[in-house]
């Protein structure tokens, strides 16, 4: 009676960490498949599998920009079963957009977005026909609310949102579960990528304002914003996990209680003008008020981990 879990981009951070967690289940109530676009960077998880490989976890090729490879790899499946599917695999891009090319966008929507789409073309049909399944997505935080210098990737993500949120109406009507993972920031791979690749950005093609606001304030701010707000890609696999145990999943789950302010502004002005200014006031009025708000932030951080607890499940 175990589910099959099929996750994508296993290689590294929040999937390395999902498909460990999962695996490791106490009662062994999944089958994971954890997939990857490149075995041969499968050394990480083969260690932190340790002794579930082989029994619950088996390590497979999927690369969600190439549909042949998703077919090859759901058709490798006994009866090509998936009860929770986990749409984790993305990749970051921060800048100004004069400096980027379009070709880089389109690789971050083709991953992002599209890898999305392909797999549940694959998928959605059989969950459909058997009426049941959980489709997960890590999306983020800026899949809820845009941050200065991630145009592409919160673009990225709000598709993902918006993408979901449209087919879970039609989800209901086949018993299906989506929910969406929003994670703020968190210590992986990506963020070390991102980082590096942001400080290799030639800033020629902006203006001296934008190129300083973004390595002045933005870059600058980068790692300590991390640091502040940071969370362990093990403890988003563990909110993942609650959420694809519960009988009646939410459609949304935010795993940083820290960020939750934030992307409440959003909600709380229908104009749209509360986080924008908000933003721009951490950013620009940023001496007096960024320094006061991480300090708030660390407060309630060590408060927090105390306390840390999941929001109650919507069931009970
Ligand atoms: P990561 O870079 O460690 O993991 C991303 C994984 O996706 C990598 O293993 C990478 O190889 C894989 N991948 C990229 N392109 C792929 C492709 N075409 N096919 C298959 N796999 C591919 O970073 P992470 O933080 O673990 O990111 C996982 C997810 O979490 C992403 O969707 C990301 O957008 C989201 N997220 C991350 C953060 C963060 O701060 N790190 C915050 C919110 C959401």
């Amino acid at each position: 009676n175990q589910k099959v879990v099929l996750i994508t981009g296993c290689s590294s951070g929040i999937g390395l960490a999902l498909a460990a967690r999962i695996a490791k289940d106490e009662k062994k109530r999944f089958m994971v498949y954890a997939t990857m676009r490149n075995v041969s960077k499968a050394e990480p998880l083969v260690e932190a599998a340790g002794r579930t490989l082989g029994r619950t976890l088996e390590i497979k090729q999927l690369d969600v920009c190439d549909e042949n490879s998703i077919k090859a790899c759901v058709d490798s499946l006994p009866e090509r079963r998936v009860d929770i599917l986990i749409s984790n695999a993305g990749m970051g891009l921060i800048g100004p957009i004069e400096c980027q090319s379009i070709d880089e966008m389109k690789t971050v929507m083709d991953t992002n977005f599209f890898g999305l789409v392909r797999l549940l073309k694959e998928i959605l049909p059989d969950m459909k026909r058997r009426k049941k399944g959980h489709i997960v997505v890590i999306s983020s935080v800026m899949g809820i609310q845009g941050i200065l210098f991630n145009d592409v990737y919160a673009a990225s993500k709000f598709a993902v949102e918006g993408f979901c949120e449209s087919l879970a109406v039609q989800a209901l009507r086949f018993s299906l579960n989506i929910s969406l993972i929003e994670p703020g920031p968190v210590i992986t791979e990506f963020e070390r990528k991102v980082y590096e690749e942001g400080l290799k950005i030639d800033l020629s093609k902006a203006d001296k304002v934008t190129a300083d606001m973004f390595t002045n304030i933005y870059l600058k701010n980068y790692n300590q914003i991390f640091e502040t707000f940071g969370q362990t890609a093990e403890d988003v696999a563990e909110h993942t996990l609650k959420i694809i145990t519960m009988e009646n999943p939410p459609f949304r789950h935010q795993t940083n209680t820290l960020y939750t302010p934030m992307t409440t502004l959003k909600y709380a002005d229908p104009n749209g003008d509360l986080p924008i200014d908000t933003f721009y006031k951490m950013v620009f009025e940023h001496d007096k008020v960024f320094n006061a708000s991480l300090n708030f932030l660390k407060l309630l951080r060590w408060r927090s981990r105390k306390s840390f607890t999941l929001e109650k499940d919507k069931s009970n």
